[in-house]
């Protein structure tokens, strides 16, 4: 979750379609083109928030506008916590953000109500472009879960998840009234076990690390997710930005320590060829894990190369919140474009687009199955 607009400079589409064009000269036959000018469909959104941290954002109908024939796809999701405004804190002061009042952060459960609404005001033919996700509950209560249940029952047809939710958050999780959410927490569980009975999607925000880390200390949350992970075998997961964050950087390593501690990307690399790790997937949303990637031409290689080789596991998102037009909206797709560049176009396709349609259609149809049999 970001709060403010991307700010780098960005290229401008057309450099896009050229460098790709460029890219794919010599393309053998049966090969389709990754990034396609004819086709106008860049990629499935696998993160987007139509509203802040105070409940505002954007009308789901400005977000078709924005999407328009670029973006076929996408979940819609609020921010479940919203920002109290403490007269006795900051006055007169209306915070938008968190980081604008020491003020706690509450759950806010209506927001799936708002979300469900929006949804329903749309026509079939729009819903089909959506994939409402479930928010408003406190993964820290054991009663967590049953506030998700109650959702689904109250609202049938129509959400396909669950998240994004956070466990681990720089910043924000301190500031969160009540119990500290924690990854060891049975409440978390029954919520994971929960949606994987019913086939949810779970978009999950745990950073792996604490902000400001030593370099060559493993990683303070990566024990703990693995586990959880690992306790809910049958159940879709996504791990939100690949655990990074703004100040939470990926893992490094220095030379002497290269024996005994592992990188952000041989972390990484080892959960994705980890067998009991095959219901995990990543989405690579938010432009600053967008930054990490393209910092370098060495991060530029070795973040297509991990594309590459597993094509089936990471999902492109924007993390977007309430966009005002499709210039900060896509700006997040075309920081990537050096990238995309170095895709084969299977993997291109699969992660713009490809690994959203199978993930979410098998949430759809499942939670649809649930529903069917257990909302009279
Ligand atoms: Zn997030």
């Amino acid at each position: 979750m970001q709060g403010r607009d991307v700010n780098m400079k960005i290229p401008h589409r057309l450099t896009m379609a050229l460098a790709f064009a460029l890219a794919t000269v010599g393309l053998g036959a049966g090969q389709t083109p990754a990034l396609g000018a004819a086709s106008g469909d860049d990629f499935n959104d696998s993160h987007f928030h139509l509203t802040n941290y105070i409940q505002q954002g954007i009308d789901v109908r400005q977000f078709l506008q924005i999407m328009g024939s670029r973006v076929h796809r996408s979940t819609l999701f609020g921010i479940p916590l919203q920002q109290q405004w403490s007269h006795a804190n900051s006055g007169d002061f209306a915070p938008t953000y968190y980081l604008q009042s020491d003020a706690p952060l509450y759950y806010y459960s209506f927001t799936d109500a708002c979300i469900a609404m929006a949804y329903r005001s749309l026509s079939r033919e729009e819903q089909a472009r959506f994939d409402p996700m479930i928010t408003g509950f406190d993964p820290a209560d054991m009663y967590g879960v049953d506030h998700i249940r109650r959702v689904l029952t109250t609202f049938p047809g129509v959400f396909t998840g669950i998240g994004e939710f956070s466990i681990h958050k720089e910043f924000v999780s301190a500031k969160i009234s009540g119990e500290t959410a924690s990854l060891t927490n049975p409440a978390l569980d029954r919520i994971l076990d929960f949606a994987g009975e019913v086939g949810l999607v779970v978009i999950i925000h745990n950073d792996i690390d604490m902000p400001f880390a030593k370099q060559d200390a493993e990683p303070v949350y990566l024990g703990q997710m693995k586990a959880l992970l690992r306790r809910h075998p049958k159940t879709s997961i996504i791990w939100a930005h690949v655990g990074l964050g703004r100040i939470v950087h990926p893992v490094q390593v220095s030379a002497e320590a290269a024996q005994r501690t592992h990188t952000q990307f041989q972390i990484v690399e080892a959960m994705l060829t980890d067998p009991t790790l095959a219901h995990l997937n990543f989405d690579i949303s938010w432009d600053e894990v967008a930054k990490y990637a393209v910092a370098s031409p060495e991060s530029i290689e070795r973040v297509s190369a991990m594309l590459n080789r597993h094509p089936d596991r990471f999902l492109f998102g924007t993390d977007t919140v309430a966009p005002s037009g499709p210039a900060p909206y896509f700006a997040v797709f075309d920081i990537w474009a050096p990238v995309w560049q170095r895709l084969t176009p299977d993997a291109s396709l699969k992660v713009r687009k490809g690994n959203y349609e199978r993930i979410f259609d098998e949430g759809r149809r499942r939670v649809r199955a649930w529903e069917a049999a257990n909302v009279k």
